[in-house]
């Protein structure tokens, strides 16, 4: 018996209600054999569309109040929890087969220090003109980005996770045979402040809180399913080729000359080397499709000490 960290992304859930509830079936139906097996199993989730919807539904309404993003945040995990419970409880009534399974709502601790606050870089909800975008940073202290022609956004920090606060909730779920749903979205990011704990407005990369996991609850593997493959080099010119199992030593190589896109793959490579290097157990990159084959390490890159 062993111990996964499953990490979705978006492309697993859909753009909105219905679809979310449809593609959980297939991931459910992915994740079933290790389930049937009895292992160990917690699913991280990303949120960005989601979270952006619910941010978006409080912020053009009147009659709502303001939803400060940690809160968005922690109604994404709830929501999108509810839809993975859901679907894998029913492939389990139809296989008569019983575990329980728990969605942790999942606050992640982050530096106030941590560079990123500096440097807010996330985009997030509806495009404004630069009259609102300037009342909008008046009134809330918004930091609002001109994006690309289109408008002006809001954008948040994306800083690093550094402790998983419901860590002992989730071990002891984990050691009860609960599948266990944590971490959604990357996690809702909170700061020590006054001897306690605070949401801030910020975002922290899926990936990234999933490797943390990983290392903190003592998988042996971490998978990040996504929407290749594997993991190429030359990605997108001829000379593309997929790698199938690669060192930390030779992706040091890979990404001194660039290989993984900034904001997509990249931080999908820095979170598994981060957790191949902490614990030397190995983490895979794969295609959500092709997950059945990738728990074998049958499909996917494999990312070795
Ligand atoms: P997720 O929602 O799963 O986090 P992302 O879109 O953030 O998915 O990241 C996966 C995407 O990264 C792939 O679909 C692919 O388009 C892109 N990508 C960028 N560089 C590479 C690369 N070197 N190899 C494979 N995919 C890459
Ligand atoms: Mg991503």
């Amino acid at each position: 018996m062993s111990r996964y960290v499953i990490s979705l992304g978006g492309n697993a859930l859909g753009n909105n209600a219905e679809e979310q509830k449809k593609l959980l079936k297939y991931v459910a139906l992915a994740i079933y054999p290790l389930i049937e097996m009895n292992h160990d199993i917690v699913i991280v989730h990303g949120n960005g569309p989601q979270v952006g919807m619910i941010n978006l539904a409080f912020s053009e309404s009147s009659s709502t109040p303001m939803m400060p993003f940690a809160e968005c945040g922690a109604m994404s995990q709830g929501y999108i929890g509810f839809h993975i419970q859901n679907a894998i409880q029913n492939i389990m009534l139809e296989r008569h087969i019983k575990r329980p399974i728990s969605t942790v709502v999942t606050q992640v601790l982050v530096d106030e220090k941590d560079p990123a606050f500096q440097h807010p870089s996330k985009p997030i909800g509806a495009f404004y003109s630069r009259e609102y975008a300037t009342e909008l940073e008046e009134k809330y202290g918004y930091t609002m980005f001109e994006d690309a022609g289109r408008g002006y956004r809001r954008v948040i920090a994306s800083p690093k996770p550094v402790d998983i606060i419901e860590k002992e909730s989730i071990l002891s779920l984990l050691n009860d045979k609960h599948i266990v749903i944590a971490a959604g979205g990357g996690g809702i990011p909170v700061i020590i402040k006054d001897g306690g704990l605070i949401g801030v407005d910020a975002v922290i990369d899926k990936d990234h809180a999933s490797a943390k996991m990983a290392e903190i609850i003592g998988a042996d593997e971490l998978f990040i399913l996504t929407a290749v493959e594997n993991v190429f080099i030359n990605y997108n010119t001829p000379e593309q080729k997929a790698l199938t199992s690669v060192t930390l030593k030779e992706l040091d190589e890979y990404l001194m000359h660039d290989h993984f896109k900034k904001g997509s793959m990249l931080p999908k490579i820095e979170a598994c080397m981060n957790f191949v290097r902490a614990t030397n157990k190995p983490a895979v990159i794969a295609q959500l499709e092709k997950a059945v084959e990738a728990f074998k390490q049958k499909s996917g890159t494999i990312i070795h000490p």
